[in-house]
């Protein structure tokens, strides 16, 4: 008995064994992690052209199928349905990530504005669930909103330097998220100084020195579902020229400026002149990107009251020169100097233009140890090469406070004051700001067109 038994215990060993090893090859194709489906945005809205980015990853056997489509009282709008292709045989990989870029246009789908539901589905290959694979599914409700914002500019005529600023007070929908003004590229953000009058909304906003003449100056107010209304401004503009500066470096210059910064340059800099190259351009360019961001630091209340008190002394450069520099007859480099400079006595105390608040009080490159304040509403003064600081970053200042001493710190040899003036970001011409006559006429004036006390 015993002998004919045998056989059948190794059959039955035969058999487990098999089993095992035949769970051990299957157990990856049973696996149960889900796709991950990722939507950016995560649309709460969907305007006009809504531009989506599908995201779906799987971690096991790949993706067998997505799918995306939006219901609206009943009606099911697909929108991608799409199968792909099962794991290669030699490599046994299928595709584990698929992105994809939508814009959805709700009224060409015959859709109406109003709430509706957005749909995504992912399966992969898994074996489970009884080979129909794992799948994630996401149900959104959105609302559905196609109709822009409106907006209507109260301000009659603007006039606007090349170089300048300008102000406009428009009305806006209740549904206007985002607005301000576009001047070419560039968006300066409007705000709503007024709470009794929420509809109300003013934007300081600039028309850059390299701004081209042409360019669109245009209010704009966007919804929550990212429809834009454009409204162009009623702009005069003045196309001033700027004066032409050549400046001969000397090699004593050139050494003095090159020590200077030498310890700042990078390490491919070799020999002073191309220090000093690299100091007027490369980190000027830096140098005005980090004041353009510390500038996006501002307060939705305008702090300042009135023209701007005009720094003392002699001015030496003006807003604007287009400057050219000479190294042994030859043209090595040029910039744009995009401030005041004014020369007093050494060390005279430098005070703040307007009230308002310290955003930066510290050492910034080409401007040395440099003071910028905010004033609200993305209008800051900036204050360059000054030989001591006497605030510090947040502080609040009054206008007339001493913020510093006048130097000769950074990209400056005298010793003198670089004061700048930025709305939005943009370097604008301090002349404007301390004419009792332009602040009256292009700003102080809208308030009063507007029917508005002046917030
Ligand atoms: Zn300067």
């Amino acid at each position: 008995m015993a002998r004919s038994r045998r056989p059948w215990l190794i059959l039955t060993i035969v058999i487990l064994l098999l089993a095992a090893a035949a769970a051990v090859a299957l157990w990856p194709y049973y696996e149960s992690e889900a796709p991950c489906v990722v939507l950016e945005p995560v649309p709460s809205h969907l305007g006009a052209h809504q531009t989506l980015v599908l995201k779906v990853n799987d971690q096991g056997m790949g993706l067998a199928r997505i799918y995306l489509a939006l219901r609206q009282e009943g009606a099911t709008k697909v929108l991608l349905d799409k199968d792909l292709a099962p794991p290669s045989r030699w490599t046994r990989r299928g595709v584990n990530q698929v992105v994809e870029r939508l814009t959805l246009s709700p009224k060409a789908l015959g859709l109406k504005d109003g709430p509706a539901t957005l749909v995504v589905e992912a399966r992969d290959r898994s074996f489970s669930g009884f080979l129909q694979g794992n799948r994630t599914r996401l149900e959104l409700v959105v609302t559905i909103d196609t109709t822009p914002p409106r907006l209507t500019p109260l301000t009659p005529r603007i006039y606007l330097n090349r170089g300048g600023a300008g102000m406009v007070i428009y009305r806006l929908s209740p549904d206007a998220t985002r607005h301000g003004v576009v001047v070419g590229g560039h968006r300066f953000q409007g705000y709503k100084p007024w709470p009794k009058r929420p509809e109300l909304a003013l934007c300081y906003f600039a028309f850059g020195d390299e701004q081209e003449r042409g360019a669109t100056i245009a209010a704009y107010a966007m919804d929550a579902a990212g429809n834009l209304t454009r409204r162009p401004l009623p702009v005069r503009l003045r196309w001033r020229r700027f004066r032409h500066d050549k400046i001969v470096l000397s090699d004593r210059v050139i050494q003095t400026l090159a020590a200077r910064f030498a310890a700042q340059a990078p390490p491919e800099c070799k020999g002073e002149l191309a220090v000093f190259l690299w100091v007027n351009q490369k980190l000027r360019q830096q140098n005005h990107r980090q004041i353009q961001k510390v500038c996006t630091r501002t307060a939705p209340d305008q702090l300042w009251q009135g023209p701007f008190l005009r720094p003392q002394g002699k001015p030496m450069a003006r807003f604007g020169d287009r400057r050219t520099y000479y190294y042994q007859d030859k043209e090595v480099s040029r910039a744009v100097h995009r401030g005041v400079d004014l020369a007093d006595v050494a060390h005279a105390p430098v005070r703040a233009a307007a009230r308002g608040r310290v955003l930066y009080a510290a050492a910034l490159g080409i401007y040395g140890n440099c003071v910028i304040l905010d004033h609200g509403q993305g209008v800051a003064t900036l204050y360059g090469h000054l030989s001591s600081l006497a605030v510090k970053p947040g502080q609040e200042v009054e206008r007339g406070q001493e913020l510093g001493r006048s130097g000769a710190t950074g990209l400056a040899l005298g010793d003198h004051l670089h004061f700048s003036v930025l709305v939005g970001g943009v370097f604008v011409n301090p002349a404007e700001w301390w004419d009792t006559h332009w602040v009256e006429d292009n700003l102080d004036l809208r308030f009063s067109q507007a029917g508005l006390p002046k917030p």
